[in-house]
């Protein structure tokens, strides 16, 4: 793959989840632009990945969001510092240099940091796949990982594979607008499903009116037409084979994240954890930083709020270790001229 020009900057973060973004914020607010990788195709992390429509309750002046509220209300917090988002981006490689910056590379990119902030969360998420023969050909055009756009489902013939939140969820998304599948057949091992009430409640109406149609069992293998997969072979529970004629199908069996290259960077860990000085946050390497899920200190908890407070100090050693001339004086924002000019905020 082409490589773009390097990018020299002052702060990288890798990692857009709640703990990344707040980050960018709090280094915004130090006078510190950033630019941000993450593999996912956009910011939220978990947040997005695992519940975007459930509730939290446990933000700070927030009684109630969703995991999808959140990072939108982030991504606003964030718009004044304009950082740069590289997304779809797996950051493989940390090197660091005679001068003292980090290069750090992705496939597409290769970026020049004097600091590191590593808000990998549980690592990059990566769907469960279907591992049936002859089958990921497909990927992409008949099979996904993902809803697919409503073009690629409208007026289709759809099989959903799982039994959790997001199986039970695109099922019943693919019956509406403007999705619109001619037929979505969901299929489970078990005619157990692990879903919120009002999603379960939704799916039985559905099914009761027979827009969705529920087989039990597991798929084992798939029937092909010159170049298009037209139907999977189903083993039920009381060992029939059936077989479900189909335009595409979506598997969500779930998503496990892999902490894939952080592990290789050579920074200490404890138990798959980078292990941090709670003061500032530092891992074992000067001028890499570790906040969220992905640190370990004495009493971590793997909380939103915890993280914050982790990218707040974080930024505030980075800024001394960029300028170690600089006063480090607190400043609210309430009250600090230089923070709301940052911010944008036009004096009254
Ligand atoms: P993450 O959200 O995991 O984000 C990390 C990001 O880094 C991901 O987007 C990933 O793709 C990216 N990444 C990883 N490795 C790489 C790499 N090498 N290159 C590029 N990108 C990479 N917490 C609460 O405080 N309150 C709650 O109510 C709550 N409810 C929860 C409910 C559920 C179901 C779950 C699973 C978690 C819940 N949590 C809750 C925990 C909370 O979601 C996590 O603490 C939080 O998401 C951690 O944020 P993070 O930014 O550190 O990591």
């Amino acid at each position: 793959m082409p490589q773009a020009a390097i990018i020299a900057t002052d702060a990288l973060v890798i990692g857009a989840g709640p703990v990344g973004l707040f980050q960018v914020f709090q280094l915004g607010l130090q006078g510190i632009q950033t630019q941000v990788v993450d593999v996912l195709d956009q910011a939220g992390g978990q947040c997005i990945e695992l519940y975007p429509d459930k509730p939290i309750y446990d933000i700070p002046a927030l009684p109630y969001s969703t995991g999808r509220d959140l990072t939108q209300r982030l991504l606003d917090q964030v718009a004044p510092f304009k950082p740069t988002f590289h997304f779809k981006q797996q950051v493989s490689q940390l090197l660091r240099q005679p001068d003292g910056r980090w290069q750090v590379s992705t496939p597409q990119q290769q970026f020049l940091t004097r600091t590191l902030f590593i808000a990998a969360g549980v690592g990059a998420f990566v769907p469960k796949e279907l591992k049936v023969e002859g089958l990921a050909a497909f990927t992409g055009s008949q099979l996904f990982y993902r809803l697919p756009n409503p073009e690629q489902i409208k007026g289709r013939n759809m099989v959903v594979l799982g039994g959790e939140d997001a199986a039970v969820d695109n099922a019943i998304a693919m019956t509406e607008s403007p999705h619109q599948a001619v037929s979505v057949t969901l299929v489970h091992r078990r005619d157990v499903l692990q879903a919120s009430p009002q999603a379960l409640e939704k799916l039985a109406q559905l099914r009761a009116s027979g827009h969705i149609k529920f087989v039990a069992g597991q798929i084992t293998g798939i029937e092909t037409r010159g170049d298009r997969l037209t139907a999977i072979a189903v083993s039920t529970p009381d060992n029939q084979t059936l077989n479900l004629p189909l335009d595409a199908l979506l598997v969500n069996q779930g998503i496990s994240p892999k902490l894939g290259p952080v592990a290789q960077w050579g920074l200490v860990m404890e138990r798959k954890q980078l292990s941090v000085d709670p003061a500032s946050f530092a891992t074992s390497e000067a001028g890499i930083y570790a906040v969220g899920d992905i640190n370990s200190y004495p009493g971590k908890k793997k909380l939103i709020v915890c993280g914050f407070h982790e990218a707040t100090l974080a930024a505030f050693a980075a800024a001394s270790y960029l300028n170690p001339q600089a006063s480090g004086v607190l400043q609210y924002t309430t009250s600090s001229a230089l923070l709301q000019q940052r911010l944008g905020i036009k004096p009254v």
